[in-house]
C-alpha cells in the first residue's frame, strides 16, 4: 500500500513465487478514465499464483484511485497530467506528489520490466507502444529489450513521436519514459480497449499480452499468439493525423489498421446539415491507429491518431 497524505492510498498485491527470478511490475489506471488495466490487474491477482514459474510480479491496480472514483484522466482538483511528471516532486502539487510516491515505491522494489497499461478510444486496435531512449546508460540494448517486450504482447508496435516531439511534448517525464531515460529500466505501455468502461474482450486482450510479455521475461509461460488485428512490417510510430480547419462533424472513412496509401481520403467534416466541408488525406502511407471518441470536431484538432513508418 502506497499512502500519498492528502491524495489517496494505493494498493498493491505482490505475487512472489518463491524461486529467484526476475522481478517485474504491471502497473494500471494512472490515467483515472482508463480501466481496462484494473479488471486485468484482478485476472492477473487469481491467475498468477498457479502461473508464476519464478520471481515476483508486482501489481499495482490503479495509479489514481481518485481519477478512477472521478471517472477523469487527472488528479481530481489537478490540471496537470499525472504521466508527463515523472519523477514527481514530493512538496509539488497533488499529481507530483502522487507521481513522487509512486515512483519511490517503484524504485525501491528494484524491478526488471515493468508493463503500464492504458487505453485508447472505442475505435482502436490495440497496441504496444515503445519510448524513445535519449539519454542514460546502455541505450541501445535497452531500446533492443524494450522492442523484444513490446513485440511479444502480440500486438501491432509503435513508437513513440520522432525524439524532438518526443521531449517537446515531455513524454520522456511519462512513466516508462522516465524508467527507460533514467534509471535504464525496461518498460511497454500497452493500449487496448476504450476510455470509461471496462469491455471484456479487450481485458482478454490486454490480459493475453501481459502475459506475452512476462513469459518473454521468463516470470510465466504463457506466449502472447498474434493479434488478429496485429499490423506487422513497419517500424512504425505514432503521428497525429491531418488537423481539419474546420469545426464540424467528422466522418472517418478508414477503418483503424487497415493499410492506406499516400493521398487515400481518410475523412470528411462535415457541416450540421450534412454538407461536406473539408475533405482530408493522407500525406504518406500508414495505417489508422485511433479515432477520437467524439462526433463534433473542433477547427485545427486532429481526425485520428495515425501509424507512419519510423525511417
Ligand atoms: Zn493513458
Amino acid at each position: 500500500m502506497i499512502v500519498v497524505p492528502g491524495v489517496g492510498e494505493l494498493p498493491v498485491v505482490s505475487i512472489d513465487s518463491g524461486i529467484p527470478g526476475p522481478v517485474a511490475v504491471l502497473t494500471a489506471n494512472l490515467h483515472g478514465d482508463e480501466c481496462t488495466g484494473v479488471a486485468v490487474v484482478h485476472r492477473l491477482r487469481h491467475l498468477l499464483p498457479e502461473l508464476i514459474r519464478c520471481g515476483v510480479v508486482h501489481l499495482y491496480p490503479s495509479l489514481n484511485p481518485g481519477g478512477l472514483r472521478e471517472g477523469c484522466r487527472g488528479v481530481p482538483g489537478d490540471d496537470h497530467d499525472p504521466n508527463r511528471l515523472f519523477p514527481g516532486d514530493a512538496n509539488g502539487s497533488m499529481a507530483e506528489r502522487l507521481v513522487a510516491a509512486i515512483w519511490q515505491d517503484l524504485l525501491a522494489r528494484k524491478p526488471e520490466l515493468l508493463i503500464d497499461l492504458h487505453t485508447d478510444a472505442v475505435r482502436a486496435v490495440p497496441y504496444a507502444i515503445l519510448d524513445r531512449v535519449c539519454r542514460g546508460l546502455g541505450r541501445r540494448g535497452l531500446d533492443a529489450r524494450c522492442q523484444e517486450l513490446a513485440a511479444a504482447s502480440g500486438l501491432t508496435v509503435l513508437r513513440e513521436y520522432p525524439r524532438p516531439r518526443y521531449l517537446r511534448y515531455n513524454l520522456d517525464r511519462s512513466l516508462p519514459g522516465a524508467l527507460v531515460n533514467g534509471p535504464g529500466i525496461p518498460a511497454v505501455t500497452l493500449e487496448v480497449g476504450p476510455r470509461r468502461a471496462v469491455d471484456p474482450v479487450a481485458v482478454e486482450t490486454a490480459l493475453r499480452a501481459a502475459l506475452g510479455v512476462l513469459s518473454l521475461a521468463g516470470v510465466v509461460s504463457a506466449p502472447a499468439p498474434a493479434h488478429p488485428s496485429r499490423v506487422s512490417g513497419g517500424p512504425w510510430r505514432r503521428e497525429s493525423g491531418p488537423r481539419s480547419s474546420q469545426a464540424g462533424v467528422l466522418e472517418v472513412l478508414v477503418e483503424p489498421g487497415r493499410l492506406f496509401p499516400a493521398g487515400e481520403l481518410l475523412a470528411r467534416v462535415r457541416s450540421l446539415d450534412g454538407r461536406t466541408i473539408q475533405e482530408l488525406s493522407a500525406a504518406e502511407p500508414g495505417f489508422v491507429v485511433a479515432i477520437p471518441d467524439r462526433c463534433w470536431v473542433p477547427a485545427s484538432s486532429a481526425i485520428a491518431t495515425l501509424a507512419v513508418r519510423d525511417v
